[in-house]
């Protein structure tokens, strides 16, 4: 079958990319706990240009060692083999499904108080970006009828969204800013508005995204850049700043930014991949003491994925999906997604 593989990672001091290429693999026969799934969409992460550019922090030495590693890691398929642990389990060929990658150790500490992201152990299956791959049970999720196999890929990133949205306490009447509006942050975006939201702000470069932005929902776009940006906030908040702040950005820039526009007893979330060197700056005294503000960081959502689920048919992910690619066509969707030209690069592998 073939497969995508990352063979190098690029150097961020001297700004070179690294390489993906295509090889041809064994089909991956399942254990007697896993199922094999026949890869229907495998979308590109807004990770991924990040592991190619080679900013990857601590992680970095790790996978250079590792090279030429598997990639993708949101997936859709159908099962097309079942192990017969997984069959006792109730897996069926035919099954319609999606999956997290991660597979939290479930003995840890970490694990036994509900906290997987945080699991040392957890086993991580990045090798979707393939026409099959055979994972854990205890990772594969069916999906309703009524959501497609093509949005359903986009499950692993929306649990994310999902669980910012959650961190950041969004609720009845709360005033919500979104930083970056990629396919998280368009995602973040519409599923604050269900959870109650009254005005929802996106903070965006782009042009065709403050666009995307508008159309799914939010009520101003605002270029961060904009010399009247704090008058503006000033004047949709009351003078009292973002109840609940969301940075899907990653730029160090808006991740200084948010302290300033967030409301006392606000919340801000901060999950995306930042510079490894850059440290935020807090104000303990005014910010920490007498304003109540509230930080968060967040990583993987693995307990998010059944709630998600029940989500996928309420956020208009075709939209989000701007460009789709097949697998042969894998440097060309690179070359996308490094652009950050689209909210969200998917590869249409088998297809529904
Ligand atoms: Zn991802
Ligand atoms: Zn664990």
């Amino acid at each position: 079958m073939k497969a995508l593989f990352i063979t190098s990672i690029g150097d961020p001091e001297k700004k070179t990319m690294g390489t993906i290429d295509m090889k041809e693999v064994p089909i991956p026969e399942p254990g007697p706990e896993e199922v094999r799934i026949k890869i229907a969409y495998a979308s590109i992460c807004g990770s991924d240009p990040h592991t190619l550019r080679g900013e990857l922090g601590p992680m970095r030495p790790r996978i250079l060692s590792r090279l030429p590693i598997r990639t993708g890691h949101e997936i859709s398929g159908v099962i097309d083999a079942v192990g017969e642990v997984a069959a006792a389990n109730g897996f069926k060929v035919g099954d319609r499904v999606t999956a997290n990658y991660s597979k939290p150790c479930g003995t840890c500490y970490w694990c036994h108080t509900g906290r997987e992201g945080l699991c040392k152990q957890a086993k991580a299956s990045a090798d979707g970006m393939a026409e099959y791959v055979s994972w854990h049970m205890s990772q594969v999720y069916k999906i309703p009828e009524n959501v497609t196999l093509r949005q359903a890929c986009m499950t692993e990133p929306m649990t994310i969204a999902l669980n910012a949205v959650q961190t950041a306490q969004v609720s009845f009447g709360k005033k919500v800013a979104i930083f970056g509006g990629g396919g998280i942050g368009l995602m973040a975006l519409q599923l604050a508005r269900h959870a109650g939201a009254s005005k929802i702000v996106v903070f965006e470069l782009a042009e065709s995204r403050q666009k995307m932005a508008l159309d799914l929902g939010a009520d101003a776009v605002l270029n961060p850049n904009d010399p009247n940006v704090s008058e503006t906030i000033r004047k949709m908040t009351n003078g009292l700043g973002f109840d609940c702040i969301i940075d899907s950005s990653g730029a160090s820039s808006a991740a200084q930014s948010t302290l300033d526009m967030l409301a006392p007893d606000g919340n801000v979330v901060f999950f995306a991949m930042y510079k490894p060197d850059f440290d935020l700056k807090v104000n303990l005294f005014s910010q920490m003491y007498l304003q109540q503000k509230h930080i968060h960081g967040m990583y993987t959502s693995s307990d998010c994925f059944p709630k998600t689920i029940e989500m996928l048919p309420l956020v208009n992910l075709d939209a989000i999906a701007e460009k789709e690619y097949s697998l042969d066509e894998y440097k060309a969707a690179f070359d996308d997604a490094v652009s950050g030209k689209y909210a969200k690069v998917i590869f249409r592998v088998a297809g529904e």
